[in-house]
């Protein structure tokens, strides 16, 4: 479903480049979940944000290509490049907070999503919002219906993120260190939530990470960065058992 090819990132302007991306492969395939891991600085959100057309066009420079469902992403015009994050790709990041509005109950954010993209009226937008918070485990959803975003706990306001994610129905999710804010029991709870959605709804999952013990939990197959670079890539149970790379086997021997 995505293909990352000799992806080359560098930012700066006019003849001052600094390539921060050096040359990375991977591919997603349809209702898989990849992790792509590696330390901080790694190159892991500036990956996911190539692939979602979010890094302005005059500081960042693009080689290689992205491929997402025969579609070249680098040759997308912005108007179409939004559609397609409204449509499908969905994403969720480490601080909810960033993706929603605040002056806006966290209800109205989806149900208005659901009219936009969905083309539903108010009274099955209402519906489905509720329908949507019940998938991701939100009890009370009436009341978390009028909530707004601030009143609400990290875990909370995660939960209510997928559910926006989810309005969509999206083929592809990208999560950049969802959970990473988050105390581990929620940080848990989230992530089983993760897997429950990809395996109901069959999605394909980027899910970004510096945690092995969280690739371990989620994931089918492993990429690891480090500094730009990819480092190796394996189905996940293979890169636990035997580690090729000497990184990988020292990001390894933190999980507990
Ligand atoms: P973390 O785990 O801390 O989130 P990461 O793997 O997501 O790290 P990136 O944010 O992708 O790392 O950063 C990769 C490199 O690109 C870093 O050296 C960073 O300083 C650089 N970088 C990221 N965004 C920009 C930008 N807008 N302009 C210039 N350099 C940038
Ligand atoms: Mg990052």
């Amino acid at each position: 479903i995505l293909r990352v090819d000799d992806l080359r990132v560098a930012f700066g302007a006019r003849k001052k480049w600094t390539e921060v991306i050096h040359g990375v492969s991977f591919d997603v395939n349809p209702g898989e979940t990849v992790a792509l891991v590696g330390e901080s600085g790694s190159g892991k959100s500036v990956t996911a944000m190539s692939i979602l057309g979010l890094l302005p066009p005059g500081q960042a420079r693009i080689e290689g290509n992205i491929i997402f469902e025969g579609r070249e992403i680098p040759q997308l015009s912005p108007d179409e490049m939004r559609r397609l994050r409204g449509g499908d790709i969905a994403m969720i990041f480490q601080e909810p907070m960033t993706s929603l509005n605040p002056v806006m109950t966290c209800g109205n954010q989806i149900a208005e999503s659901l009219a936009i993209h969905r083309g539903l009226d108010t009274r099955a937008a209402r519906a489905e919002t509720l329908r949507l918070f019940d998938r991701v485990r939100i009890s009370d959803a009436e009341r978390r219906f009028s909530d707004y975003p601030h009143n609400l706990s990290g875990g909370m306001r995660q939960r209510i993120m997928i559910a926006m994610s989810l309005a969509c129905k999206p083929k592809m999710l990208i999560a950049d260190e969802p959970t990473t804010a988050l105390d581990v029991t929620i940080q848990a709870q989230i992530l089983s939530l993760v897997k429950e959605l990809q395996e109901d709804e069959g999605m394909a999952v980027l899910f970004i990470t510096h945690d092995m013990g969280v690739v371990a939990e989620v994931s089918d197959r492993t990429v690891v960065m480090r500094n730009g670079d990819l480092v190796e890539t394996g189905t996940t149970a293979d890169i636990f058992r035997a580690p090729k790379a000497g990184y990988t086997r020292s990001l390894l021997s933190a999980v507990p």
